[in-house]
């Protein structure tokens, strides 16, 4: 639940509580949490790449998709062509049969992304509202039926949609101790959580920086003894609490600096050591909470839309149901759900997981949710103890009693 803002989707935010009722006990430590060996990309995408490769797949990267052109006939919804342009900026196109599937991700979180490093801020020239080649790609598409989604619903105010990140790779053991002195755990022994995702409250009110770090090396071929910090910031216009500069205009080294400052670093040392002992490289992305825009239904479209013949629509904005976004597991939900629909493949795609339609879930939910309190210890009115009262004598000695002992909640 780590990018929230205040204005996201109220809607989008009950999926997660839903979703996750099951994991509030390890929210404190984020032992809830599984992470891959190393970065994502080594780690899933590699392999299943290599895999592909190995049973005839063909990549082809640099290609510019422009629009996907769609029949209608009978109710029956047909793709036709696929135009883009080469790597050389060539306008081509391909046209489609019925046998030729069609899966499109419609919309994409780091489109338009900035980079900084060190010694100087992103670029943000290019960014504007709605606009990059996923946006620009899925608009063309959304015009041609009123069931392809509203694609400006969710890239329609970047101000809403930003945040930023920044990378510090450090190998300093002063800095080191005083991330040990907030996590209480040594980054370096490989563990899964090896510290984080810390909230810097005192920065609620500047750039609201997180900070975390995986499960180290996050490269096979990082250094040893080399530390790489994520760091994040969900409000990148306003200035922060020692670097007094928008979060979006600073370098990679300045942005440490604040970093160094919310972690407890001797302020007189600060610029050194974001200087001489950090190499910070950071990213602007515009679109990354695109997807906790406020939505209705329809405005993304189903996976598989009806009548579709040939197409689906996989990835963070195609609509899939109690499912929650922002998760690797929902693009390749979708992309499952896409594919066993299309190519008439009988097997079901494993249901998300139904923790909230278990009671046991649920009461032991309640219970962490409230302090580890039982209910007895909770503030209530005469008549609501008298019903507390009434209610647990009524279960006495019965399976529910048990269940509701097993929750820690009586
Ligand atoms: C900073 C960050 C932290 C994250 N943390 C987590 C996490 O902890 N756990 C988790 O589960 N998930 C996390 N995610 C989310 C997860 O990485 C994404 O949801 C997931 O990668 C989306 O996969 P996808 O294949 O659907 O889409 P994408 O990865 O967005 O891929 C879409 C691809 O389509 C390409 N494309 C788009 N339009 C066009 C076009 N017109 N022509 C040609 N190509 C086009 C894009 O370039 C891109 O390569 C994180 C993401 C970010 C950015």
């Amino acid at each position: 639940m780590f990018a929230f803002q205040r204005w996201s989707s109220a809607l989008e935010m009950k999926r997660y509580i839903q979703r996750y009722c099951h994991h509030i006990d390890g929210l404190p430590d984020f032992s809830a949490l599984r992470f891959t060996k190393y970065n994502q990309y080594e780690s899933m995408i590699l392999p299943l790449e290599n895999y592909l490769r190995a049973h005839g797949v063909k990549f082809e990267f640099g290609f510019n998709v422009q629009n996907v052109i769609f029949d209608e006939k009978n109710g029956k919804k047909l793709a036709k062509k696929i135009v883009y342009l080469t790597p050389d900026g060539k306008k081509e196109s391909v046209d489609l049969l019925e046998d030729d599937l069609v899966f499109i991700t419609n919309g994409c979180c780091t489109d338009t992304t900035c980079y900084g490093d060190q010694n100087h801020a992103p670029d943000l020239s290019k960014v504007k509202n709605c606009s990059g080649e996923s946006w620009d790609m899925w608009k063309r598409i959304a015009i041609q039926d009123e069931n392809f989604g509203h694609p400006e619903k969710f890239c329609g105010d970047v101000e809403a949609s930003n945040w930023m990140s920044a990378t510090i790779d450090t190998s300093n053991e002063e800095i080191i101790k005083a991330m040990m002195k907030i996590c209480k755990r040594d980054p370096r022994e490989g563990k899964v959580t090896t510290g984080g995702i810390v909230s810097v409250k005192d920065s609620q009110d500047g750039w609201f920086l997180s900070w975390t770090i995986n499960r180290q090396p996050q490269f096979a071929s990082q250094p040893k003894g080399h530390v790489l910090v994520w760091v994040y910031g969900l409000y990148t216009n306003k200035p922060g609490n020692y670097v007094k500069k928008a979060m979006r205009d600073c370098t990679g080294e300045e942005i440490c600096e604040e970093w160094l400052y919310h972690i407890g670093f001797p302020v007189s040392e600060i610029k050194e050591y974001a200087s001489k002992n950090c190499n910070t490289t950071t990213s602007f992305m515009p679109y990354i909470n695109a997807f906790f825009m406020p939505r209705q239904v329809k405005d993304r479209p189903l996976v598989v839309p009806e009548g579709s013949v040939n197409f689906a629509f996989i990835g963070q904005f195609a609509e899939t149901p109690r499912d929650t976004i922002f998760t690797t597991e929902y693009s390749i939900r979708t992309g499952m759900e896409a594919v066993y629909t299309l190519m008439n493949v009988y097997r079901g795609v494993p249901e998300t997981w139904g923790s909230v339609y278990d009671v046991r879930e649920l009461l032991k939910a309640s219970y962490y949710a409230i302090d580890k309190k039982q209910l007895k210890d909770l503030k209530m009115k005469p008549i609501e103890r008298w019903a507390l009262k009434f209610a647990l004598k009524k279960i006495k000695d019965t399976d529910v009693e048990k269940v509701v002992k097993e929750s820690g909640l009586i």
